[in-house]
């Protein structure tokens, strides 16, 4: 048996992931590096209206999609704001935005009842006269007849429009939207349901915006790597981004795996494309060997991809990520191509009567360790005559660690025609985010063997 052990490989010890770690990795784990995108782009900013948004129950995704739909349109978000239904507050809000923002966007509080203020303090920052619409009113009330119902009174609140507003049509509800232009600043007054506001930003407000900004394109490329900690990324990435404001870059840290998130604005698609190359290639020269994708590919696309590449099959054979592995390789559509069989072997009498593991090597050095991760990967590769067999055996914790064998500590193996390699990880965090990083790696085992 060929052996290359790369023996204790304490990937995930750096003194900031382990600060992570003890921090309780699961707040700690992104952190934006943001830089300016260059001028001309403007500045927006989102006021989410309604108290039920600063409730557990409620989260406001408007400003979310709103801020993918400005940023796709060249448009930098500099603030979101969520405000209760209090007027003070709301006013308070509305004056700040306008002084420091070119777009205002509001959403949600345009409904009739006495709490949806936003009209009226809009109506009253902007100095102007709220007067009742009579078309919007006979629109409402044919509304309502159509339902076979009278229109409650109160809803005649949503026919007051702000003069010299441009009124933006909701055919998916009642409220309509408003668009103001007011100085160098535009204001919108958007509806809250995520129905009503959508299709009225789609219709009415980016075809505005759009003449607003111009003829600027924004591109973006997402590069994801795995096997380095965040701060490593950062010290090896950081002396090439920061040399360009344009691109900018961001860095984020998701589910063990690090994203480069590249965006740059131009006027000509050719003249983006060339610096987003311009930078990846720089980034590939520093991190080539971590980064495993440029595009939205996941770890295990690119892996399924490797494997068909080389006509090449997998059999997995795990004990502390109790089929994650297997779970996430055939996330892939058309994984049976190359993922023949996966087996979870918790306890030692599975690793023995499954993968033919002995129980001499389970006495001599326990499940979890080197020689019991190699003898697993070699039973699973050999009960399903795949090209490679992987072996995963840890300690995911909470208990269950010692002084020896911590919490975290993971073992695996690949084996092959050529033999078998192994490796050794400690992992941080807890036992959720300990199995996470196991399969990642596992799956960046299997990639690196193929690339
Ligand atoms: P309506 O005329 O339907 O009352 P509105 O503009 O007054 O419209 P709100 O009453 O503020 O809207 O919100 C209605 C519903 O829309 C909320 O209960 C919530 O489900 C949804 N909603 C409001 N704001 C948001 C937001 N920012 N993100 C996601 N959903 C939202």
């Amino acid at each position: 048996m060929l052996r290359n052990l790369c023996g204790p490989v304490p990937l995930w010890q750096s003194p900031y992931a382990k600060m992570k770690s003890d921090l309780g990795f699961k707040f700690a784990v992104c952190s934006p590096v943001c830089f300016p995108i260059i001028n001309p782009m403007l500045n927006a900013e989102i006021i989410a209206i309604g108290s039920e948004m600063l409730t557990p129950f409620r989260v406001d995704t408007n400003s979310l999609w709103l801020t993918e739909r400005l940023n796709a349109l060249g448009i930098d978000v500099k603030l979101k704001t969520v405000v209760g239904d209090d007027e003070a507050r709301l006013e308070e809000t509305i004056r700040d935005a306008m002084k420091r923002s070119e777009i205002v966007i509001s959403t949600g509080g345009l409904g009739p009842t006495e709490d949806d203020i936003t009209r009226k303090i809009f109506a009253q920052v902007l100095k102007r006269e709220l007067t009742l619409n009579e078309e919007i009113l006979e629109k409402l009330r044919a509304r309502f007849a159509k339902r076979n119902m009278p229109m409650p009174e109160i809803n005649a609140r949503q026919a007051l429009v702000m003069n010299n507003a441009d009124i933006l049509p909701n055919p998916n509800g009642t409220a309509p939207g408003m668009l103001i232009q007011e100085g160098k600043c535009t204001v919108v007054l958007l509806p809250g349901p995520p129905r009503e506001m959508r299709p009225m930003f789609d219709n009415f407000v980016a075809p505005v915006l759009k003449q607003r900004v111009g003829d600027v394109l924004i591109l973006r490329r997402k590069l994801t790597l795995f096997g380095l900690g965040e701060s490593a990324v950062d010290e090896l990435a950081a002396p090439i981004y920061t040399k360009y404001k344009n691109p900018s870059t961001t860095i984020l840290f998701k589910d063990g795996q690090i994203e480069l998130h590249l965006t740059v604005q131009v006027t000509n698609e050719a003249e983006g494309r060339q610096l987003l190359d311009e930078v990846t290639a720089q980034l590939y020269g520093v991190l080539g060997d971590y980064l495993f994708s440029q595009s939205d590919d996941t770890l295990e696309q690119v892996v399924g991809a490797l494997l068909r590449q080389h006509n090449a099959s997998v059999a997995t054979a795990e004990s502390c990520t109790g089929g994650l592995l297997a779970g996430r390789l055939t996330e892939v559509p058309g994984s049976s191509d190359y993922f023949i069989e996966g087996v979870v072997t918790y306890s030692n009498e599975a690793k023995m009567r499954m993968l033919g593991v002995s129980q001499e090597l389970l006495a001599e050095h326990g499940a979890v360790s080197e020689p019991v991760a190699c003898a697993m990967a070699e039973g699973v590769r050999k009960l399903a005559g795949t090209t490679l067999g992987i072996g995963i055996t840890g300690i995911a914790g909470p208990g269950g660690g010692s002084e020896e064998k911590p919490v975290g500590l993971v073992y695996m193996a690949l084996a092959s025609e050529n033999g078998v390699t192994a490796r050794k990880f400690i992992f941080p965090g807890d036992r959720q985010f300990i199995r996470t990083l196991a399969v990642n790696a596992a799956l960046d085992l299997i990639r690196r063997k193929l690339r």
